[in-house]
Order: structure tokens, then sequence, then C-alpha cells
């Protein structure tokens, strides 16, 4: 294996911080640490921080503070900053728009002006995924039109995405393909309000801070073929996609940053060790046949994606019942 050349692995951590990290998102990334790692790669943490609303740099600095807590470490990124900084994507607006533009001089863009209520009227299609698909409305306005429309209301920016079917295999559920037209539609890249889109910034993200392998939550496998659409754009080559099952709840919801009583913030008040919650989390993953403490290098020896389930896994009730 190629170590130290150009062969070497580059994950990353690629939270948002909009809340404490639960254990679904611990899932994604010790996963995403331990692949990284176990191939003797480098790993970079970015603080997906795009919507001002929903996110602070208080909260990334906390999420940092839980990363450590847990046993991780990265080689570049957060706090620490590093060659291809800023590692906060509020401080990255600039480069987004560079490419915007790139895409607007090539025809690919068009504003859209369709308000939420339209976007989400009851016939319009959805993919298996619930997902809106977005009717083309504005694909075709004329110059007038837009010069009317855009007195009225901000447009937000889409990308026109061909009749094309992506291809590719993932790392870990096998071969994937999307037909962009017809399962996925044209994809916002600027909201109205001036935000970029993630689907955006994880691109461009990901190349310039040289990330070869992308492990995170299954939620995002159907995003997967519009971002690898948009690294041909920028002429770029995708990284490798692995993605991980996600954790539900008993009755089958996803956990999410609503469910505060699963969050670091509540474990580590109940006085949950880095290394009790992390092995909890690396039994739910198939590394460990019982829950026991844990630092995430000490899972390396045992790290093989052969051992990680594919269906989602559902949360024993007792599992966080109790630190030691
Ligand atoms: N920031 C996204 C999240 O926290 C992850 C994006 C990605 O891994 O591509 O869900």
């Amino acid at each position: 294996m190629d170590i130290e050349g150009k062969n070497r692995i580059t994950g990353r951590f690629a939270p948002s911080p909009s809340g404490r990290m639960h254990v679904g998102n611990l899932l994604s990334a010790l996963l995403a640490w331990l692949s990284a790692r176990a191939a003797g790669g480098r790993m970079v943490l970015r603080m997906e921080d795009l919507d001002p609303d929903r996110t602070s740099r208080a909260l990334a600095d906390q999420l940092e503070d839980d990363l450590r807590f847990l046993g991780f470490d990265w080689d570049e990124g957060g706090s620490a900053g590093g060659p291809n900084g800023p590692y906060y994507q509020s401080g990255r607006t600039g480069l987004y728009a560079e490419a915007l533009a790139q895409l607007e001089k090539k025809g690919l863009l068009y504003p859209c002006f369709c308000t939420r209520a339209q976007l989400h009227a009851a016939e319009a299609p959805h993919n298996s995924d619930g997902e809106t698909i977005y009717s083309g409305r504005c694909r075709g306005l004329t110059t007038e039109q837009i010069e009317a429309q855009a007195r009225l209301r901000a447009p937000a920016v889409r990308l026109r995405l061909p009749d094309e079917t992506v291809r590719f295999v993932d790392g870990h559920y096998g071969p994937v393909e999307q037909n962009l037209a017809r399962e996925c539609g044209d994809i916002i890249l600027r909201r109205s309000d001036g935000v970029f889109a993630y689907q955006l910034a994880v691109v461009l993200d990901d190349i310039a801070m040289g990330v070869t392998q992308v492990v995170r939550g299954r939620d995002l496998l159907s995003s997967t073929p519009r971002q690898m659409y948009l690294y041909r754009l920028f002429g770029a080559r995708p990284p490798q996609y692995i993605h991980v099952p996600l954790l539900l709840a008993r009755d089958g919801r996803r956990l999410s940053k609503r469910e505060h009583d699963l969050d670091l913030g509540a474990l580590r008040a109940r006085g949950f060790s880095g290394e009790e919650i992390v092995g909890r989390v690396a039994y739910l993953a198939g590394l460990l046949p019982h829950p026991r403490p844990a630092r995430p290098r000490d899972l390396l020896p045992l790290f093989s994606w052969e051992k990680v389930p594919k269906e989602n896994l559902v949360l024993p009730e007792d599992l966080f019942r109790d630190a030691q």
C-alpha cells in the first residue's frame, strides 16, 4: 500500500454544527475515521456551517471538543486550520460564488422564482426517498419574464441536470444508478436568501481539500449521483463513496439532533466516558461482540467493512441507560 504517496486515502468528518452530535452522527464519524486510518490514511475536519440561521461557531467548537473527548484525531481542519482552509464553509462563500459564475458562463444555470408552495404542491412528483423532483417550471423563462419576476422576489439559482444515468459502485451498498432528470431533477445551488446549497459546497470543498474517500449516512446515497455530476462539471475525479446504515429509534424513526437524551451533551452530563460511548457505538456497528469501553484506535485491528451491517440499525432501548 502506498502510505505516503499519492494513493494515500484522505477521509473527512463533515459535520453540520447545528446542535450537539448524537450517537447516529457518531456512527458515521467512527466508520469514516476507522476506514481512513485502518488504511494509513489522513483525516480532515470540515464544519458544514453554511446556514447562518441553524449553525454557529460555538456549536462548531463544541463539536470539535466532543470529537476529541471521544478519542478522534485529524490531520487538518477545524480550529487548528491547515493548508486547504478555511475549514468552515461559512468562510468559503467566495469560492462557491466563483464556481457558480463558472457554471453560469457555461449556460448551465437559471434563476428559479418558485415559491415553497409551488415546489411542494401535492401533485409534485417525488423520488423514492420522498424528495420532490423539480417540475422545471422556471427552466424556460424568457429574459422579459425573468426581469419581471426579479422585481418581485429574489430567485434561487438552479443547475440543469441532463437526462443521463449516473452509475457508481458504493463501497458498502454496491452498484447504484440514478437517472438525473427523472429521479433527481434540476437542483438548487444557491437559495433565494443567498445561502449556497450543501450539494455545491460539499463537492467544491472535498475537491479543494483533496478528499478521496467519503463515508457518510446512507440518507445521502441518493445525493451522490448529482454530486458526481458536479465533479464532472468541475473537471475533478469523484472520491470513493461508502455509505453507512442509519441508526433508528425503536419506533423506526431516524435519530436526530432533536433527541437530546442521546446527544453528546446529555451523555457526557450523565457521566459516560468517551470510551463507553465509542464502545457502544462500535458494538452497534458490528465491530464488537458486546458493548465494552474502547477508544477509536483500539478498534483499528477489529475494523472491517464486512462486519458492518447493511440494514439500518435499531438502537436497543437500554444501550445507553447507565454509565458504568
Ligand atoms: N454535513 C452533512 C451532515 O452532517 C454531511 C455531508 C456529507 O458527509 O457529505 O449530515
